[in-house]
Formats: structure tokens, sequence, C-alpha cells
């Protein structure tokens, strides 16, 4: 009789994006397909799909969606797809669980708990549990796993967890956790896998892409980050600012009556390389016009700086490093903005290969350089998938 492995289906929602995949359960899981619906909240909202092979099996359009809307849209799709009667379980991308960190099925205690914690991360909790519970309505008796981003940074030390303001606020959860957990975890089981000494080292992973952040790693272990409570912190990046003066605060507040709510959203949506540009959150564009528009220029120029001395800042607190990983959109495509991060850090160690370099290979590290560079590409839906897997038990079930 013919057997049809059971799959999990993965979901990440971002700002303004849903990706998802599907994948065939086991110990590693086989990706059977994957997409992404971009454009949320915009004129001509997209769905695009692709195969393991690159071929397009499906692409629809929407006038507009919101993030409701977006969910719906995506189950519609996914309901016509023979391969979605295999689906056995959805894992999401979950930014925070406050003190959950393990991946956990969903149940309605777990829900109320999202609910409740949603004012430690109001800008991506509401859109993930909005995803969670659309596919529970329409969906009820499918599992679904909760897959929290903080949790690789979980038993980062005391002292890279505190924030110096009144220790009250420590006792209600106000305290840095870090993002970009899964894709960290990730990049620790390629390197362990590509070099598994080099895992065990110093090691600093830069996750470069829209959102951006930089973890310093040791043993394995997670020792610090740049995200911190959360993740408009550390880094400047598309159009978050990134760690910023607290005296801004009363300032703008006294010059210009700006609100909380309107300073949540500056910080957010408004700034990093936007804010800087005046005119573009994407890197690309922004290095396409550098020659012609100054401030395109400097944001790019802020980004390299900023990326450079949290490299410095992260080998002191190891104590050193053998190895750095680049991952994500720009850490894995723009040679030249990985040439200029690294430019001036000879002192470290780091000296890049250029041909290697321009090609995005894998190591692109000089020869003659202590610290080994790599390029990984990042996976957090395989990571998910994997989470699922493990929390359901599904790789050892077969459907008949
Ligand atoms: P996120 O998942 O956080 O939305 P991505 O990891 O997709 O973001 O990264 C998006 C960023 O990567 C954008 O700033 C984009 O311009 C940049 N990027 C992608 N490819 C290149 C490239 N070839 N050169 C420079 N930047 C690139």
């Amino acid at each position: 009789m013919k057997t049809a492995m059971p799959c999990v289906l993965t979901v990440n929602g971002g700002s303004s994006s849903i990706r998802f995949a599907v994948y065939e359960a086991g110990d590693t899981p086989r990706r059977r397909l994957d997409g992404k619906i971009d454009r949320i909240g915009l004129s001509g909202t997209n769905l695009t799909v692709t195969d393991p092979a690159g071929k397009l099996p499906g692409s629809r359009r929407l006038a507009l969606a919101d993030h409701g809307t977006a969910a719906d849209f995506l189950l519609d799709w996914l309901e016509t797809q023979p391969v979605f009667a295999s689906v056995k379980a959805v894992g999401h991308r979950v930014v925070h669980g406050m003190k959950h960190s393990e991946p956990e099925r969903v149940t309605p205690k777990l829900l109320a708990e999202l609910h409740r914690i949603t004012v430690y991360a109001p800008e991506h909790l509401p859109r993930e549990i909005g995803l969670i519970e659309a596919f529970r309505r329409r969906h009820p008796k499918l599992p679904q796993v909760a897959c929290f981003d903080t949790a690789f940074h979980r038993n980062m030390p005391r002292v890279a967890k505190l924030l110096p303001i009144p220790r009250r606020y420590a006792a209600r959860g106000v305290e840095r956790y870090g993002f970009h957990g899964l894709s960290y975890a990730y990049l620790m089981e390629e390197l362990g896998r590509l070099d598994p000494a080099a895992a065990e080292g110093r090691v600093i992973l830069a996750h470069l892409g829209n959102g951006a952040s930089l973890a310093a790693v040791r043993h394995g272990k997670s020792v610090d980050t740049s995200m911190g409570f959360t993740p408009a912190a550390g880094l400047v990046m598309g159009t978050r600012t990134g760690d910023l003066d607290p005296g801004l605060v009363y300032y703008l507040a006294r010059t210009e009556r700006m609100t909380v709510a309107q300073f949540q959203k500056m910080v957010n949506h408004e700034s990093g390389l936007l804010g800087v540009s005046g005119t573009s959150s994407d890197l690309r564009d922004l290095c396409a016009r550098e020659a012609s528009d100054v401030r395109a220029a400097q944001a790019v120029e802020l980004f390299c700086y900023q990326v450079r001395k949290w490299i410095g800042s992260f080998a002191a607190a190891l104590g050193g490093l053998e190895t750095l990983v680049f991952a994500a959109g720009i850490g894995e495509n723009a040679p030249l903005i990985r040439e200029r991060i690294c430019d001036g850090l000879g002192f470290l160690g780091i000296e890049l290969n250029r041909k290697r370099n321009a090609r995005n290979a894998p190591l692109i590290s000089a020869r003659a350089g202590r610290v080994r560079v790599r390029v990984i590409r990042t996976d957090e839906e395989l990571m998910i998938a994997r989470s699922v897997t493990r929390v359901l038990n599904l790789g050892s079930m077969r459907e008949t």
C-alpha cells in the first residue's frame, strides 16, 4: 500500500509578509513547497509559491489585503492544494513567549497567555496570534505549535539580560530577551555540521535582513545579542532605529508634543535606513543610488559602521573570536557590504578573500586571517518544521 509522509506547514508572519512552507516530517524534514504573501497592507498583495525545483506552481494577486484577510487568502489557496491533505500540523514563528521558550503545542491556555503578554511585543504578537486563530477557526482539529524566537537567548548570562533601570521592573519581566533565535539556532546547527570545533568556540552570528541583529555565542550558547527587550533595539535596521538615546523621548515630547504612539511608530516604522536616507528601507536600493544620493550613501555607511562596532563589542564580550557568520538578505547577498563591515577589523584577525566574498562563497575569509568568516543561508522555516516534528513526534508517524 502506498504510504504518504505526514507534512508540516510552517508559518512565519512578518510586518508586511507571511512566509510559509510545507515539509515532509522526519529527522531531516524535506521541503515540498514554499511561498510568501507580500505587500500586505499595500495595493497588489501578492501570493507566490515555488517548489524545490524552483518552478512556480502558483501565484495569485489580491487588490489589497490586511493581516486578517491575508490569513484567509493563504488558507483559501492552501485548501485547494493536494498536499494540504497531508498537513498534520502547523508550526508558527512566535516572536515572544516570556517564560515560554521551548516549542509548545498551542492550547487555549497558551493562546490566553500570548494575548496577555502582547504588551511585550505589540508590533509582532497581535499579528502572529491572528494567524494562529485563523487556522484554529478553519481547522480546529489541526495541531499547532508555537516556536519562540527568544528561545536561543533564554540562558544568556544575567549581566546581558539586565536593563539599567529601577529593579522593580525586572520583577515584571522587563529585561533583555533577544530575538532572531530560530535563525541563530539554525546557523549554529549548520556551523556544527560544517565545523564542529568552531561551533564550540567563540562565534559571532550576524543576521542582517530588514530586521537585523548580532549574537555572541560561546560553547554553542548565546552570551549576548544586540536586540533587547524588543526587536527595536541594537543595530540600525530597515525602518527601526536600533539603540537610541533615551533623552530623545523627553525632547520630542516637549518640542513636538509627540505622543507615545507617535514615538512607537517613528522608532519602528519611519527610522533606520528609511529615516536616514529619506527614501528607502531597502539596502539594495540604497547601494544602487549611493553615488548620486548623499543621504543614501550616509545610510549605508551608518549600517556598516554600526555592524562593525557590534562585532568589536562582541569580540570583547567573548574575549576573542574564531568564527564570524553572515546570514539573511544582506548578510547572504551583499559582498560589498560585508567588505565594508570587515574593513578595518584586521586587528581582530578578520580578513576577507575578495574573490570568494564576491561569489557569496560559504567560506569568505582569507587564509591569513585568524577568524574564519562564513556565509550561511539561514532557514527559519526548517527550524520550525524540525521543532514541530519533535514536539508532536511526527517523524515516527505514517499515513496509509
Ligand atoms: P526580512 O526577512 O527581515 O524581511 P531579508 O532577510 O529578506 O529581510 O533581507 C532584506 C534585505 O536584504 C533588504 O534590505 C534587501 O535590500 C537586502 N538584500 C537582498 N539582496 C541583496 C543584495 N544582493 N545586495 C544588497 N542587499 C540585498
